[in-house]
């Protein structure tokens, strides 16, 4: 089920939730009103769902796309890493780019 998070509208200090939660629900339920804790009112931060994102990048690699993310300065994470890629790929080591002659086939 996908995980949303939710965001007191006003900070209550008596709750243990606030100001954030995570709350898990089927996709197709309205969203959370107010907080099941305390009571009072929230709001479904606009994200994608975290578990959705993770099955997004498994049906990219599916697919057969590869999904780098940039977490520094000529690295980047291989979000769609298959067997026996590197996790992390680092600009100026080519044998960790990913594998695309492994990718390719028909
Ligand atoms: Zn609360």
């Amino acid at each position: 089920m996908p995980i949303y998070t939710y965001r007191h509208s006003q900070e209550n200090p008596d709750c243990q939730h606030s100001p954030n939660f995570d709350f898990e629900q089927v996709a197709r339920d309205l969203p959370l009103t107010v907080c099941p804790w305390c009571g009072k009112p929230v709001v479904r931060e606009i994200s994608a769902p975290l578990v959705k994102v993770k099955n997004f990048d498994c049906e990219l690699r599916d697919k057969g796309f590869t999904k780098l993310v940039r977490v520094d300065d000529g690295i980047y994470e291989n979000k769609t890493r298959r067997a026996g890629e590197e996790k992390y790929v680092d600009r100026r080591r080519p044998e960790t780019l990913p594998r695309f002659e492994k990718t390719i086939e028909d």
